[in-house]
């Protein structure tokens, strides 16, 4: 298509629900024809409908239908789409250069965003960081350096825990399907510890965090052996595994754990982390101190660009040409990184998270009392979740009624995404640009698919 028409996204955009034809619509139908014979299968879309701009809350598509956006494009434009000092700045970056490599000709950029991490990140003492283009990578670099710095070769991981679709991440994954069904052999020194996840913990909840704190350190003692481990890999609330909230004092539990057997802690903090919860870094709500966490999807508004931030003498344990990457820290990246920090700072986005967090856990929770289905409403910020069950078993999942919910609000214009490890979880991602008015009609929009969605279900 010729450029000189086409809209402009960014808070600019009107900022309306607007449902002109089928989901999706007919170009959106021609393009994914189109793409069957271009794309491989394998990659899927949750919401097949074709972007033509976003900003604020709200995508629009090629048929004219604006969708209010509660995922972010999985968390990735907290600070909204096209946010204003993100587009300005990686703008401006492109008319000056567009590459030369860091590991070639450095710039100042990355030492700009590398300062602010370090600033930040909640780890004692010195730190340093490394840029690279993804979270796998930054996870995939965060194991490294942990196996470097301990000279020992174990990960220990959660049961739920995502990290990834490398050969690594995908191992540390813990969901086969669709994941890793087919992709084995998997990388060794894997080890997997049960989660503390307080709705389907056998047993009491209130002996959740110490209970999975036993039996990870059971893991380690008696399985793997601790001298074997390099580190334990968490995220402080699980994404894909259905935002998952440790039992409170877990993460705790876990640092300690990790401390007294000289294994590594690395949080992975790529989905929950830059604002999302209400906070910089999701693991500051249980005030734990990591040694490495790893960053990505927030991180610059949509560019691709994650992190490492560590202790400085683990992070300068690997030799210079260990780390690094053609691409990694790219500037125009870097730019848009400091846009995102200039957006959180001067919006006041952690305390515009908690807001959005308090009126959806209030109408949730209202939700909740009224509709059986919903098993547990949990998360932090802007980063909720409901677990949709059987109305009259025992916690038992319902993924058909999550994907048929999904599906009605993608049908009146709300795009949700689905997540968990019995694809029973609805996921709420709003950006921060939403306004109230736009974040109650989603809410609303939800409220009446559920009604629906159980009612024809009966
Ligand atoms: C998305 C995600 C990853 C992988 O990030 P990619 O950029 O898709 O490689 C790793 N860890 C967590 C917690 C994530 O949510």
């Amino acid at each position: 298509m010729p450029g000189a028409s086409r809209p402009v996204g960014g808070p600019g955009l009107a900022q309306v629900r607007r449902v002109v034809s089928e989901i999706p619509g007919p170009r959106s139908r021609e393009l994914l024809a189109r793409q069957r014979g271009l794309v491989p299968a394998g990659v899927g879309a949750v919401l097949p409908v074709f972007v033509e701009a976003a900003g604020g809350g709200v995508i629009v598509d090629a048929d004219g239908n604006s969708f209010i956006d509660f995922g972010s494009g999985i968390a990735v434009t907290t600070v909204g789409n096209s946010a204003p000092a993100v587009a300005e700045r990686a703008a401006a970056q492109l008319r000056r250069f567009t590459h030369t490599c860091f590991l070639v000709s450095p710039y100042e950029s990355y030492l700009d965003v590398c300062e602010k991490l370090n600033e930040l990140a909640p780890i004692p003492g010195e730190k340093r960081t490394i840029l690279v283009n993804s979270g796998a990578e930054a996870v995939e670099n965060a194991v490294k350096i942990a196996r470097a710095a301990t000279g020992r070769p174990g990960i220990v991981v959660f049961d739920h825990g995502f990290h990834g679709r490398t050969l690594l991440t995908m191992s540390l994954t813990a969901k086969n399907k669709p994941y890793k069904q087919g992709f084995g052999p998997f990388a060794p020194e894997v080890h997997r510890a049960p989660m503390a996840y307080p709705y389907r913990w056998p047993g009491s909840p209130e002996r959740c965090a110490e209970e999975a704190a036993s039996a990870l350190a059971d893991l380690l003692d008696r399985q793997v052996g601790a001298d074997n481990v390099a580190a334990v890999l968490i995220e402080p609330i699980q994404g894909e595994g259905g935002f998952i909230v440790p039992a409170p004092g877990f993460l705790g539990r876990v640092a300690e754990i990790c401390r007294s057997r000289g294994i590594l802690l690395i949080v992975d903090e790529i989905q929950a982390g830059i604002a999302r919860t209400g906070r910089m870094f999701a693991c500051e709500h249980e005030g734990i101190r990591p040694d490495l966490i790893t960053t990505a999807k927030g991180l610059a508004g949509g560019l691709p660009l994650g992190a490492v931030t560590g202790r400085a003498e683990l992070m300068d344990a690997v030799p210079a040409g260990g780390l690094g990457g053609t691409f990694s820290g790219s500037p125009v990246a870097c730019e848009a990184a400091l846009g995102v920090f200039d957006e959180i700072e001067a919006g006041d986005l952690l305390e515009r998270a908690r807001e959005i967090g308090d009126t959806m856990l209030e109408f949730l929770g209202g939700l909740s009392d009224r509709h059986p289905v919903i098993g547990d409403v949990r998360g932090r910020g802007a980063m909720i979740a409901v677990e949709l069950v059987e109305q009259d078993g025992d916690r038992v999942p319902a993924p058909d009624l999550a994907a048929r919910i999904a599906k009605r609000c993608h049908a009146d214009g709300l795009l949700v995404l689905t997540a968990g490890s019995y694809g029973n979880v609805l996921r709420f991602l709003p950006p921060l640009s939403i306004s109230d008015a736009l974040l109650e009609e989603g809410l609303t929009v939800l409220g009446e698919a559920i009604a629906k969605e159980t009612a024809c279900a009966g």
